[in-house]
């Protein structure tokens, strides 16, 4: 079996820590085989469905998520149906096809394609509300305490929230649970600030804005209790800082990243960062960039 991710680097950024004023790191998750580090969490969702007798698999992405469980998959040598919404670009559903899976196109958002594929047979692999899921993302947290390395702020962008507790996980496995969080949206998909201000779960109305990969109307209930309990500060930068952010990082590292990706690099540079001493920013990719 091929393995399902892969470890990644963590650099520090001398431009980035330039500007921060403190030492900046990326974790590099954009160099996992599908471009983010939702190779983890559906890989490890999907080994276990796989040993759990699942013949086949079947998730409601037309993002990196369905790109993920697509590689898994075939990393599994078992079959999956991919069910993407209509926004989801050509060019997405070729690289998750060309994984070997059936895609299927339902619906406008993820909520309908998430519907639809409830309706199909196949263990179900959610993109984000999963113990399975946090489980395997907070591996790349490990990987990071296992270079040696302890910041004093972890910066992480937030969609349905999956990434976010499987981080807040991996910190307290490592020790860590005493090191502040900035969880960063973008204004249009601001749905864990939402939450976060209403003290329960919000669903947004509309997801606006460049970052759809962060446009989750509704966080999952994990990633609220961890942003309450752990009392993460939680920023929307806009979707011109976020687009802004890419280029830079383009520049600088020479590597592109979605705009979602993007809105996690912003926020270091937007505003005062909590914490002391260096931060280290989730460079969470994605393979919808142009
Ligand atoms: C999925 C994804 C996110 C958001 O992750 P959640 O677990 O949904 O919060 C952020 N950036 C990229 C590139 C992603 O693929």
């Amino acid at each position: 079996m091929r393995p399902l991710w892969v470890r990644t680097p963590t650099i520090p950024s001398t431009p980035m820590s330039a500007r921060a004023g403190r030492p900046v790191w990326l974790k590099l998750e954009n160099t996992q085989p599908v471009g983010s580090f939702k190779q983890r969490g559906m890989g490890l969702s999907c080994a276990r469905a796989v040993d759990a007798g699942a013949e086949r698999l079947l998730t409601s992405s037309g993002g990196n998520a369905g790109y993920a469980v697509a590689w898994a998959a075939r990393a599994l040598g078992v079959p999956v149906t991919v069910v993407v919404p209509r926004r989801t670009s050509e060019s997405m559903r070729a690289r998750i096809a060309a994984e070997g899976a059936e895609v299927v196109v339902h619906g406008e958002v993820w909520d309908d394609a998430h519907v639809h594929a409830q309706s199909l047979s196949g263990a179900l692999i959610h993109p984000f509300d999963h113990p399975d899921c946090w489980e395997g993302h907070a591996t790349l947290v490990h990987e990071v305490a296992d270079d040696g390395l302890r910041p004093g702020l972890v910066v992480v962008a937030v969609g349905g929230g999956g990434l976010l507790a499987g981080v807040a996980q991996g910190m307290a496995d490592v020790g860590w649970a005493d090191v502040p969080v900035l969880a960063v949206e973008t204004e249009g998909t601001a749905s864990l600030g939402a939450a976060v201000a209403a003290g329960e779960l919000r669903t947004l109305d509309a997801i606006e804005g460049v970052a759809l990969t962060l446009g989750a109307r509704t966080v999952c209930q994990r990633a609220l209790d961890v942003a309450l309990e752990r009392q993460m500060t939680v920023r929307a930068v806009t979707d011109a800082q976020a687009l802004a952010a890419v280029d830079t990082f383009r520049v600088e590292h020479r590597m592109l990243v979605e705009p979602s990706c993007g809105a996690g690099l912003a926020a270091v540079e937007a505003g005062t960062l909590p914490g002391e001493g260096p931060v280290l920013v989730i460079v969470c990719g994605g393979a919808a960039a142009r």
